[in-house]
């Protein structure tokens, strides 16, 4: 199977990095580490359209795919807030799948989370 993560599509995603970047442009370039960094180093002194080649050309996924049956009320959701798939009776999905958006950190440990809630919410209906 081949799967195109399609990186970098969405003009939001490029915004996103770029604001990634001065981020941590602010942090490193602050008066507080000032002591500890000689210059930066990547991806040095880009902006516009220089920075948006290097983004894309330096992005990886970093296998973090997810999002693919949402959670939510719009068209495009596939599972409510019990991780029940709509329109379809005894299914739910429990897995990273469900994520709205791709979470901020490492996506291991939400996954862990939305098993332990779709145990919770499989006890809940079978106890009583
Ligand atoms: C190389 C790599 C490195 C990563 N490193 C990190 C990291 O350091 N930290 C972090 O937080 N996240 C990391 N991730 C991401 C994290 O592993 C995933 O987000 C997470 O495992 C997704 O969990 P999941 O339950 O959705 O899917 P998976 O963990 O992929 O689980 C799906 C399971 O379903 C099984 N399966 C598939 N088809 C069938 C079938 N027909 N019948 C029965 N079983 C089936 C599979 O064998 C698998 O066990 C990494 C991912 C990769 C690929």
């Amino acid at each position: 199977m081949l799967i195109e993560a399609n990186a970098l599509s969405d003009p939001d995603d490029l915004k996103t990095a770029i604001s990634c970047v001065e981020t941590l442009r602010e942090i490193g370039n602050s008066a507080e580490l000032r002591p500890f960094v000689a210059r930066e180093v990547m991806p040095g002194d880009l902006t516009g359209a220089e920075l948006e080649t290097y983004l894309r050309d330096a992005v990886t996924t970093y296998w973090h795919e997810c999002g693919t049956a949402k959670m939510g009320r719009d068209p495009m959701s596939v599972v409510d807030g019990h991780l029940k798939v709509y329109g379809v009776e005894g299914l739910r999905v429990a897995d990273a799948s469900i994520m709205p958006r791709i979470s901020t950190a490492n996506t291991m440990a939400p996954c862990v989370v939305i098993g332990e809630r779709a145990a919770q919410f499989i006890v809940a209906d079978h106890d009583s």
